[in-house]
């Protein structure tokens, strides 16, 4: 049971968000979940919970929430006991070797210990892995290939004492809502605050109202901004020459690449901002002695998001001030995870060859080559979240293919499972919760019951590991909270006595920062030329986001921008109906003079279109939008587009230049007119 907080037990939000908002848990009399709230003992979130998480109540008592195992009979989903799914489970499974069963997991909860688990029972059995590159991979190769050790300031403590804070494609209204008071304390001391994105986001018109600025580029041409920035640097003496001969690799060799090649007029004809917004943004950075450049991760989905990230580390370093980027990363931790998932038992299975891991990006393809015979889904909803998603639904949903979802709605990837699992949400079972935007740790101890016949991804795979015949004691008997607490016991020395005593109490504890011998990179320095993924990388450059792959202008001619939605959080609460109502109807958002072009009236209907997929949604328009631009807001829901598909589905599954990451951000689109009308 949790320890109390104002009385009430207390716990962290287990999505896939840099807030990791801590939360306090209110119980009805059967001990189930009846309300969250913010807990302001938080440093971070400060007694706050966005909208969509302070009714996450709503989602554990859906009448659609996963209530028991379900196995397929005669092709439709039915009830069964947990013997019976688990039996169904071994009968399919034992015999087939390892390279056979695919691991599919992703970031449904960013507990420490619930999340990685199940890895405990693939390694145990050998299976393949994805290598989980649809998300950051991309940026944070570009980030290390730099400026090394993933650790940027601690937002916490240096935002109040920054004197510029530049927020670099990150729509923090959406995706990092406590960090909006931050810049409105920042811009209300008098601080610049800049926020680049390809669109007026809320964001940038809440900064703007509060004296901040707005720099909008065309999408896919931050590379060219950083490029002119440090150019500008560089021709008004203002770069930092001594820092560049001392801390950093290639200084000379960048200094040639962009001193004379990005004019202003160029600058601005590339990323299609005004001369007076670049000119702003570069008089702030040098004049700048403590900025901060805090970083997004999805702007770097790109063909050259990699370049673009490289780009903008090599600006900070020509300012001196490299260590002033802020990278969105839960490496400062430096937490010790391996105890959980035990990686080492892959090499005792001596008899099941090893496997490299698999390309997420690149799962549909992955299936069609049908090589698998199992797969076990937690944490994730592949159907709807990964690239190119008909062809992985279609290979998911393949009949040669056994398929095992542990979930707690019925997901896009569920309905199509052979076996589907009942899933605790997260105040029904204990973790330990990090963040890649703060510095502040949680344990949250179970505090609710569950409502129906749901168990947590310990409970479930370790059921399954002993079914499966793994009976060695300490594999699959403990239970969770023993499971926490050899987590934290193993990374005791991160923490001082005071603050693991906090810890067990369930008391969210602010760590200090990792310090780290060196920087990270082979050289020891900065490097603005280096290496990556084991290539030879010259100075950052931009490169143009439209290769083979991921559409041509001339045949799709509209930039494809999947925003994240307020509503909902990735595909979490897709399915739970007052989310989905909060977020409205599927809405195809398009510049007032591109509907005029395309004969589109808001109301009207549009399918969006490329090689990859189709998907029918209403129109609206929005001057916030650049032209040739169309905005879809969060992953749809399928149910309520006639081609039952995600946005996803109009994604390539192409890879990024650096880091094999997805290329989201580069999808590409063409308009088809289905049917005009008025609201
Ligand atoms: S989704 Fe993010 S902002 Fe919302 S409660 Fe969770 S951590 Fe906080």
């Amino acid at each position: 049971m949790s320890p109390s907080s104002q009385g009430l037990p207390t716990a962290a939000c287990p999505l896939d968000c840099p807030d990791a908002c801590g939360v306090l848990v209110e119980r009805d009399e059967r001990g189930q979940l009846a309300r969250l709230r913010g807990n302001p003992a938080h440093p971070w979130s400060r007694g706050s919970l966005c909208g969509k998480t302070a009714i996450f109540h709503e989602v554990v008592h859906a009448p659609n929430r996963i209530a028991t195992p379900l196995v397929r009979k005669g092709g439709v989903l039915v009830r069964a006991s947990w013997d019976e799914a688990l039996d169904v489970i071994a009968r399919r499974v034992d015999g087939l070797a390892g390279e056979e069963l695919l691991a599919l997991w992703y970031g449904g909860t960013m507990g420490q210990v619930q999340r990685p688990f199940p890895l405990r029972l693939m390694h145990a059995l050998g299976a393949t892995l994805i290598d989980g590159t649809i998300c950051d991979s991309t940026a944070e190769a570009g980030f290390r290939s730099v400026l090394g050790h993933v650790v940027g300031p601690h937002l916490g403590v240096e935002l109040p004492r920054a004197d510029l804070v530049v927020v670099w494609g990150c729509d923090v209204a959406r995706t990092h809502q406590h960090l909006l008071p931050r810049l409105k304390e920042a811009a209300q001391r008098g601080v610049p605050v800049f926020i680049i994105d390809v669109w007026r986001t809320e964001t940038i018109h809440k900064v703007e109202a509060w004296g901040g600025h707005g720099l909008v580029v065309r999408p896919g041409t931050d590379a060219a901004l950083a490029l002119g920035l440090a150019a500008r640097a560089f021709d008004l003496r203002a770069a930092d020459l001594a820092y560049l001969r001392e801390h950093c690799v290639g200084g000379a060799e960048w200094r040639a690449h962009v001193a004379g090649a990005w004019p202003m007029q160029r600058v601005c004809d590339v990323t299609g901002a005004t001369k007076e917004a670049v000119s702003a943004l570069s008089d702030a950075l040098h004049a700048a002695r403590a900025p901060i450049i805090k970083t997004g991760i999805g702007w770097t989905r790109r063909r050259n998001g990699g370049e673009a990230m490289r780009a903008v580390c090599a600006l900070a370093a020509t300012l001196g001030h490299a260590d002033r980027v802020h990278f969105e990363s839960s490496d400062h931790f430096a937490l010790d995870k391996t105890g959980v998932s035990m990686p080492e038992l892959r090499q005792n299975a001596a008899q099941r060859p090893a496997t490299a891991p698999i390309s997420h990006v690149r799962l549909g393809h992955e299936l069609e080559a049908r090589r698998f015979r199992a797969a076990f889904v937690w944490a994730h909803n592949p159907v709807a979240t990964v690239p190119d998603a008909a062809r992985v639904r279609a290979g998911l949903a393949h009949e040669d293919l056994f398929l095992v979802v542990h979930e707690l709605m019925p997901t896009e990837t569920a309905r199509i499972a052979d076996v589907v699992l009942p899933a605790t949400a997260f105040v029904e079972h204990s973790d330990v919760y990090t963040s890649y935007g703060h510095h502040t740790l949680q344990v949250a101890w179970k505090s609710c019951t569950t409502p129906a016949e749901q168990r947590s991804n310990v409970d479930t795979f370790s059921a399954l590991g002993r079914r499966l015949g793994f009976t060695e004691p300490g594999l699959f008997d403990q239970d969770e909270d023993v499971l926490v607490g050899e987590f934290l016991a193993r990374n005791r020395a991160r923490f001082n006595d005071d603050e693991y005593r906090r810890a067990v109490q369930g008391e969210p504890v602010e760590l200090a920062p990792r310090s780290f011998a060196d920087r990270g990179t082979p050289s020891g320095k900065v490097e603005l030329s280096g290496t990556s993924d084991g290539r030879q990388l010259g100075p950052p450059d931009h490169i143009e986001d439209s290769e083979a792959g991921t559409g041509s202008p001339a045949r799709e001619p509209y930039q494809l921008l999947l925003a994240p939605s307020y509503a909902t959080h990735n595909s979490t609460y897709l399915h739970s109906s007052r989310h989905v109502a909060r977020m409205g109807a599927p809405t195809a958002w398009l510049h007032p003079d591109d509907a005029r072009v395309e004969g589109l009236a808001p109301g009207a209907r549009v399918r969006l279109v490329n090689e990859h997929g189709a998907l029918t949604l209403g129109v609206d328009v929005t001057e916030d939008l650049p032209r040739h631009t169309v905005r879809i807001d969060g992953f749809v829901d399928v149910d309520a587009v006639p081609e039952a598909v995600g946005a996803s589905a109009l994604v390539a599954p192409a890879l990024s230049d650096l880091g094999a990451g997805s290329c989201v951000y580069s999808a590409r689109v063409r308009l088809e007119q289905v049917e005009n009308g008025a609201h």
